[in-house]
């Protein structure tokens, strides 16, 4: 089951919070939507969910055009909202089967409610109120209850916001495990989470959409266009003009004595090597950098015209 973005334009009065967004959510990944906070990815996701109407463009899920069948779509996206809006009165327990109910799952309701509690983990804390739960079991009960009607498409609102270091992998694991059967769009503005849980990055800055390919071609792509960026070790204090000296080096960084990073045009370890024996230097770390989804992220927002 696959989103379609066509041409999507949002206006907050005077403020254009997305800007003709498109792009597509195929069926069985896991999709994050990557971009710093104000960039329009909430707006998308209730978009996307019919909560909010686009002023130009359209949604299409499974091929049904959102705000047009706005009842179908709903039965087939479960939706983790930002500030997950729960009842802190209710019970764990009675407000899954109150969600259960506003999908009319009827008769289906306690075995379903049953199966979402062991498929959270919410088991131990079932018998509690939802206010005096810890923020990472309030976010299983979020994803609890965008699960309840077995959606096949999962919209995930910056997931793991606000939660301690050991939640955040619970809550990975949990959204790998539900990726392996649903089609999962999950916002972030973390490069790490992307890394950890997605398989397709889009990312959103200032309302466009300025990436949008699988993450491996994405970096591979960058690494062929830009520059090397090599760490290199030395015993002792080395110049820095002896590297800044060499051919198709762009600019030398000294972290310490004898400790420097190196931006330049070609990957220079075997000059640098060379560099050392013909000097006499005693080389104690040569590397080339590995770049990751970070550095990406950051040439990519860093060089873009949004202006235009
Ligand atoms: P993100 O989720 O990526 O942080 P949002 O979609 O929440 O971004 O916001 C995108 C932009 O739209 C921001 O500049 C935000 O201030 C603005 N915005 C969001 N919601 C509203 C609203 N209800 N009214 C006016 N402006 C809004
Ligand atoms: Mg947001």
């Amino acid at each position: 089951m696959s989103i379609t973005v066509r041409n999507v334009t949002k206006w907050y009065g005077q403020q254009k919070a997305l800007d003709n967004v498109s792009f597509t959510v195929e069926e069985g990944h896991v999709t994050g939507f990557l971009g710093p906070n104000g960039a329009g990815k909430s707006t998308m996701m209730k978009i996307i969910t019919g909560f909010l109407p686009p002023s130009a463009g359209e949604v299409r899920v499974n091929g049904l055009e959102v705000r047009a069948h706005l009842l179908e779509v709903r039965k087939m996206i479960g939706y983790l909202p930002e500030h997950n809006p729960l009842y802190p009165e209710m019970y764990v327990r009675e407000y899954l089967h109150y969600v259960a109910g506003i999908y009319r799952l009827g008769r289906r309701s306690r075995k379903r409610v049953e199966e979402i509690i062991e498929l959270t983990g919410l088991g131990p804390e079932q018998h509690k109120q939802i206010g005096s739960l810890s923020k990472g079991y309030r976010q299983r009960v979020g994803l609890a209850q965008a699960l309840i009607h077995d959606p096949q498409v999962l919209i995930l609102d910056e997931p793991t916001s606000g939660l301690d270091p050991n939640q955040i992998v619970e809550i990975r694991e949990l959204i790998k495990k539900l990726g392996r059967e649903k089609t999962i769009l999950l916002s972030t503005h973390i490069m790490q989470e992307v890394e950890a849980i997605c398989d397709r990055v889009i990312i959103i800055h200032r309302g466009r959409i300025i990436a949008d390919e699988s993450e491996r071609s994405l970096v591979t792509l960058q690494k062929e266009q830009t520059h090397f960026t090599l760490q290199v070790e030395f015993s002792g204090s080395v110049p820095a003009r002896l590297l800044e000296q060499l051919p198709k080096v762009l600019a030398v960084e000294e972290e310490g004595p004898g400790t420097f990073t190196l931006h330049c045009e070609e990957d220079l370890r075997e000059e640098i090597f060379r560099l050392a024996v013909r000097e006499g230097l005693t080389l104690r770390g040569l590397a080339l950098a590995g770049r990751n989804l970070e550095d990406v992220f950051r040439e990519l927002t860093s060089r873009t015209p949004y202006e235009a």
